[in-house]
């Protein structure tokens, strides 16, 4: 898995929908290049995110979040978009 986090980085995707709140996404906002079985968060309702390998969004699975147990960096990470998305929608 990589390392490397840009929190500045923003992906457009060619098409993808939250599967909690099922609004479409039109971009990524999170590792500059998203890859099959990368982890994100919704920007809308901050529901956290994987990547299929059609590059769909899904929701995590019970063994995603034993992935993300496993990967404390990568958790932070989620948390901090969490967060992100979360005072965002305080503003409005
Ligand atoms: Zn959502």
């Amino acid at each position: 898995m990589r390392r490397e986090v840009d929190l500045s980085q923003t992906t457009k995707l060619a098409a993808g929908e939250c599967p909690y709140c099922q609004n479409r996404l039109s971009g990524h906002t999170g590792p500059a290049k998203p890859e099959p079985g990368d982890m994100s968060v919704c920007g809308l309702c901050g529901g956290y995110l994987k990547f299929d390998d059609g590059m769909r969004l899904r929701a995590l699975t019970p063994a995603d979040h034993v992935e993300l147990t496993n990967n404390p960096e990568v958790a932070k990470m989620l948390g901090v978009l969490r967060d992100m998305v979360t005072k965002h929608r305080k503003v409005h």
